[in-house]
């Protein structure tokens, strides 16, 4: 597993710092409405370095809202969210450089169309982080590999399948190097035999220790990559746990239906 090598690596710091690392990401008490429709009824939700955590519960559940919270695209209405110790709901927060710091995958690839792969992922690395063309390609280049889209370059999104213009939407995220990536179901519009390659580019980001938390139905990729899986329904969450202990023995009989149903 993926922790043990770095508490090889660090013995003395391991000894010396608590047991459980500091949470990447740490939600609490986090509400929003739209009007009188309360979405987010209170969520606290804690992510941990390396931790996959699988979000997952009924269409209007408030997964989509939850993520864009965490970066404040969506604006909350109360509660705290702390990226990495900093609380981004402080009126002082230098929210760009927060943003930066989070990768988001979505659905929609959103890719310019006028763009090669490479353009798509040097735009940000350009333009956010001021990287120089030259530099910025070393960097896209490195990332595009990274998804299995090196010979890709030079493509525009129309002559992609739509798995590997999500892989390039990954590679844009992952170029900027986030300490934390969301991904908001990200092979739902994809055909079912594209939908592999990106699980796979999801899994190799696992393997290599980025922390992630995945809204998706993919419920096979829960069981074998999940670190943690949790189940919301109507602006809460109502039940989290591993996978195997969710899949097989969850506790609510909402969540049990739910899981049973899709899984
Ligand atoms: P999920 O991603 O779990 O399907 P969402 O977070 O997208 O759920 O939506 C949760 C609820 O909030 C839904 O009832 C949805 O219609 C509503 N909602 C989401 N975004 C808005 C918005 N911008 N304005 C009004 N209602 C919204
Ligand atoms: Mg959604």
């Amino acid at each position: 597993r993926r922790r043990a090598p770095r508490a090889a690596r660090e013995p003395a710091a391991a000894a010396l710092s608590p047991p459980v690392p500091a949470p990447i990401l740490d939600v609490r008490a986090l509400r929003k409405s739209f009007g009188p429709l309360e979405v987010l009824k209170g969520i606290d939700l804690s992510v941990r370095p390396q931790e996959l955590v699988f979000l997952v519960g009924p269409s209007g559940s408030g997964k989509s809202t939850l993520l864009r919270c965490c970066n404040r695209l969506e604006e909350p209405d109360s509660g705290s969210i702390r990226l990495e110790g900093v609380e981004l709901m402080d009126r002082a927060c230098d929210l760009n450089a927060a943003r930066r710091r989070i990768g988001m995958v979505f659905q929609g690839f959103n890719l310019y169309p006028h763009m090669t792969a490479l353009g798509n992922v040097t735009l940000a690395l350009r333009k956010v982080l001021g990287k120089s063309r030259r530099e910025a390609e070393e960097i896209g280049r490195a990332a595009l590999d990274r998804v299995g889209l090196a010979d890709k370059a030079a493509c525009h999104p129309g002559e992609l399948s739509g798995g590997q213009q999500q892989r390039v939407a990954i590679a844009r995220a992952v170029s900027l190097e986030p300490t934390l990536m969301l991904f908001d179901e990200p092979t739902s519009a994809l055909d079912p035999e594209l939908v592999g390659s990106v699980l796979a580019v999801m899994r190799s980001l696992r393997e290599a220790g980025m922390t992630m938390v995945v809204v998706s139905h993919e419920m096979r990729f829960a069981r074998e990559a999940a670190d943690r899986v949790v189940f919301m329904e109507g602006g809460a969450i109502v039940e989290e746990g591993p996978p195997a202990a969710m899949f097989t023995e969850a506790q609510h009989p909402r969540t049990r239906a739910f899981l049973q149903e899709i899984g």
